[in-house]
């Protein structure tokens, strides 16, 4: 079926990738995003001179259908690889990660606890198959993997740091697909490999844009869709379409692919049994600061936290996997947290006041000098909290509501939130087979 009225919800990676898709299938689309950029959380804005997303992004070997896109849409070239490096800072002591060099002389762990985590990772590597551990938490298989004393070391203030209340309830599939997509990346134990976009993700979806405005689509920025925009009732009913601007604009088919929990609250006439699913999905959020710096602050590309000073998983010193303009170093610090905790409220000065002090316990030598620029940018629904069963917990894409169709990162699981997925679901949501109100 072609030639219907699309209306897509979201400018981020995946409603660009269904839009192209329904506009190559011959649809009229039209996306309505409520930021003032497309993007979502791979949005980019001006930063003291560098042009640089709002989130560090990090691509991976086995991203088959992001390199995919990039070779449709003449990019490949832009895709760049680096050797990158980890540290991990263990109790106020800073230590290489992330070979099995650095494992051997990390002090945290005895010989036998760093042979069993070298098995699990391992392990994860092989697995195809998730629906066994998508019924058990994250922290019962680490722990049944490596050991109580291991597990506290190695990913207790991971897990804490993110998703606090919440660190217990992740479900192990989705902890596994992550541990697979970064090992599988490798290019050797002794290489990490990561991937990144030259001119950032914005390359990407900047093309993806011009393509659909060239055949014919269009997108409307500033354009949050409002509450009790949607139809509520079945195929050919003239109130089906989408609120915007405070009207109501009739299409025959609308996907949404933002975050579930705003669409819960827009769409209050979902059907009971989607709307009870909707609502038990949690997500977290996160408020990330940014810094530009005159020097390199370490030479890792990531950095792992387990110290009890500090309040954050890591920090990502993304100028080390991507060089920028070579001169000046960038470093991403992540606070996620949900919602309703105290910390989340605070204005992002302090948190870019907590980064500096947490960054001179880091490295003593560390001046607040060396800073050229910060900036702190707060996404509310960043990161579901894929609970054990959560296969059964998601749910459906395609509504009862004849010609509504929704997804969000969620959708994709076990695989974690990423550029790379997002798009690959954009890409196969099922609104083309033959779904629709027409
Ligand atoms: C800190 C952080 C680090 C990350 N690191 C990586 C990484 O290393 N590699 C990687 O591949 N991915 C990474 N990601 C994930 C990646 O950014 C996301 O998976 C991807 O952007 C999701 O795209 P999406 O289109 O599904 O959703 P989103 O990006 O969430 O896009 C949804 C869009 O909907 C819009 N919207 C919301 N409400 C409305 C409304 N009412 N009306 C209209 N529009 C609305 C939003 O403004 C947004 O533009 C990271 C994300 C974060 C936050």
């Amino acid at each position: 079926m072609s030639g219907r009225q699309v209306a897509v919800i979201g400018a981020g990676p995946m409603g660009l990738a269904v839009a192209y898709e329904l506009a190559k299938a011959g649809d009229k689309v039209t996306i309505f995003e409520a930021d003032d950029r497309i993007g979502g959380m791979s949005a980019a804005f001006d930063f003291a001179c560098t042009r640089i997303e709002r989130y560090y992004h990090f691509v991976c070997g086995p991203d088959t259908p992001l390199f995919a896109y990039l070779d449709e849409l003449g990019l490949t070239s832009r895709l760049k690889w680096t050797s990158t490096r980890m540290g991990f800072y263990y109790n106020g002591v800073l230590h290489d990660w992330g070979n099995p060099v650095a494992l051997l002389k990390f002090p945290g762990l005895s010989l036998v606890q760093k042979f069993r985590y070298g098995l699990q990772v391992m392990s994860a590597k092989g697995v195809k198959d998730w629906c066994a551990l998508d019924k058990i938490s994250s922290s019962d298989w680490l722990k049944r993997g490596i050991g109580e004393a291991a597990f506290d070391v190695l990913w207790k203030p991971l897990f804490h740091y993110k998703f606090y209340e919440y660190q217990d309830s992740l479900s192990a599939a989705w902890l596994g697909t992550r541990i697979k997509r970064v090992a599988l990346s490798r290019k050797s134990v002794f290489e990490e490999r990561m991937g990144y976009l030259e001119g950032g993700s914005e390359v990407l979806l900047e093309v993806l844009a011009e393509r659909i405005r060239a055949m014919g689509g269009e997108i409307v920025l500033n354009a949050p869709v409002g509450v009790g925009g949607h139809p509520t009732g079945g195929p050919g009913r003239k109130d089906f379409g989408v609120q915007v601007r405070g009207q109501l604009q009739r299409f025959d088919t609308v996907v949404s692919t933002i975050p579930l929990p705003y669409l819960s609250r827009m769409l209050p006439g979902l059907p009971e049994d989607e709307a009870t699913k909707i609502a038990a999905i949690k997500n977290v959020g996160v408020i990330c600061v940014l810094l530009k710096l005159k020097k390199p602050f370490t030479h890792n590309f990531w950095l792992n936290i387990n110290d009890p000073r500090i309040e954050i998983p890591g920090l990502i010193e993304y100028s080390n996997l991507n060089p920028l303009d070579g001169e000046s170093s960038i470093v991403y610090a992540p606070y996620y947290m949900p919602q309703s905790h105290p910390k989340y409220a605070r204005d992002p000065q302090t948190f870019i006041d907590e980064t500096l002090r947490y960054m001179q316990l880091i490295r003593p030598t560390f001046s607040t000098d060396d800073v050229i620029a910060s900036a702190a940018h707060r996404y509310e629904f960043a990161q579901t909290v894929c609970t054990p069963d959560f296969f059964a917990a998601l749910p459906p894409m395609q509504s009862k509501v004849a010609g509504l169709f929704m997804a969000d990162t969620s959708h994709y699981y076990p695989e974690d939130r990423s550029i790379c997925e997002s798009m690959a679901l954009g890409a196969k949501l099922p609104v083309w087979h033959g779904g629709g109100n027409a």
